[in-house]
């Protein structure tokens, strides 16, 4: 999960990183009274999980608590690379800004380690900078176990040639930075611009954090989540543990395991190119034990998406054998026309791997209207992509 930059600035703070005092609204007016409380001038900033929010206009100095209600008249609503703006934070203004730096921590799964990364040019896109100057960007790994000292710091102080009038508080600021980073656990924590002000002090001006979500279980991050952005069929789905993500097209896609689904969809939507263009609507994992009710819970989840005009059921058996689901589709199908839900998409199924001699012979003697069995899985993608643009 990507936190907004009020969010990162809270818990840089919490974590005792060198920030300044702001606070998030998603009203003009309400930016005059933020204003007043920060000494009567501020930056507005908008709040976009997207970087580069400066050279879009969305970072503007206010000198008077009028100012921020006119910047931040024009910056709510305002459309950033496609996100629209609906909160701004009211953030203290910075003192003159000498230098402007760039540190990170981030997961190196190709390293299979930590990394940090630094740099004296900062306040661009740090990608930017690595492309043009590439000596200019210091990345040093972190060791899990040892992580962030004192002199770990001093290290990447070192390599990324930070002057020595800021050596010390670019250290203090690496170490509390590595601790939001390991305690938050987090897949990335990152300042930009790391600012030297005209007071000599060192200070994150822009931060952005990204959660790692399996680790969600041992934090209290409901307030975290964007609801305003969550697709509903997604919380559903979440809510009953389904591994469900929403896409653009129109065929529904159910599978066991997320290998499957994934080369499900690039079926489907090669399927599609032959039938009007259609696309897979969604993945949809059920996992190993396709039992009657997850597989009701995921219909119910697929059926539910008005974009859905044809659903390919694709179940490879292994522990759970193909008779199993194929009782399980029966059933699940049977329960939600039980609970009154409008059942009225084709389904276009197909069962491999164990038992799936029986597993088809279920759905050959269910004999549901909406249920056609294709045993190929090339065959079952082009049948669900032809009915999915018949039903467009
Ligand atoms: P980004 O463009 O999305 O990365 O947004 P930033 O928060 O990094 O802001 C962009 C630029 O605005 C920074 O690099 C700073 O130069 C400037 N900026 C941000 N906050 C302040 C502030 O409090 N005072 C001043 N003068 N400039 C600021
Ligand atoms: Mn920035």
């Amino acid at each position: 999960m990507d936190l907004f930059e009020y969010q990162a600035r809270d818990l840089f703070a919490k974590h005792d990183v060198p920030v300044l005092a702001g606070e998030v609204i998603d009203t003009p007016e309400a930016a005059r009274a933020a204003t007043e409380r920060l000494g009567g001038k501020s930056v507005v900033k908008a709040q976009v999980k997207v970087g580069g929010r400066g050279k879009a206009g969305g970072v503007k100095l206010a000198a008077t608590a009028d100012e921020a209600v006119a910047r931040a008249t024009d910056i709510l609503g305002m459309d950033i690379k496609g996100h629209t703006v609906h909160k701004v934070m009211i953030a203290e203004t910075a003192p003159e800004i000498l230098e402007e730096y760039y540190v990170s921590f981030l997961l190196d799964r190709a390293n299979r380690t930590f990394l940090s990364i630094a740099s004296v040019e900062g306040g661009m896109e740090i990608e930017e900078v690595a492309a043009t100057r590439p000596d200019a960007v210091a990345k040093i790994a972190i060791d899990a176990i040892d992580g962030v000292d004192e002199a770990k710091a001093r290290e990447i102080v070192e390599a990324a040639k930070f002057p020595a009038e800021v050596a010390d508080r670019v250290v203090n600021v690496l170490v509390t930075l590595w601790d939001t980073f390991i305690k938050s656990d987090a897949l990335l924590v990152e300042v930009n611009p790391l600012a030297k002000v005209a007071s000599g002090d060192v200070i994150a001006l822009d931060g952005k954090v990204s959660l790692d979500d399996n680790a969600e279980f041992r934090h209290d991050w409901d307030e975290l989540h964007d609801k305003a952005a969550a697709n509903p069929l997604e919380a559903a789905a979440k809510e009953k543990n389904l591994n469900y993500v929403k896409l653009d097209g129109e065929v529904g896609i159910i599978g066991n395991g997320a290998g499957l689904v994934m080369s499900t969809l690039d079926v489907v939507a090669y399927a599609g190119e032959n039938h009007g263009g259609v696309k897979p609507a969604n993945f949809l994992d059920i996992g190993g034990g396709a039992s009657a009710q997850v597989m009701a819970n995921g219909l119910e989840i697929i059926l539910g998406d008005p974009d859905v005009k044809s659903v390919f059921v694709n179940v490879f058996g292994g522990i759970t054998a193909c008779d199993e689901v194929a009782n399980g589709i029966v059933q699940a199908l049977q329960l939600l026309e039980d609970r009154g839900e409008n059942v009225s998409k084709p389904l276009v199924v197909r069962l491999d791997g164990n038992n799936a001699e029986l597993g088809r012979q279920i759905l050959t003697d269910a004999n549901h209207p909406l249920v056609q069995r294709v045993d190929t899985m090339d065959g079952a993608a082009d049948k669900a992509a032809e009915l999915a643009h018949a039903a467009k």
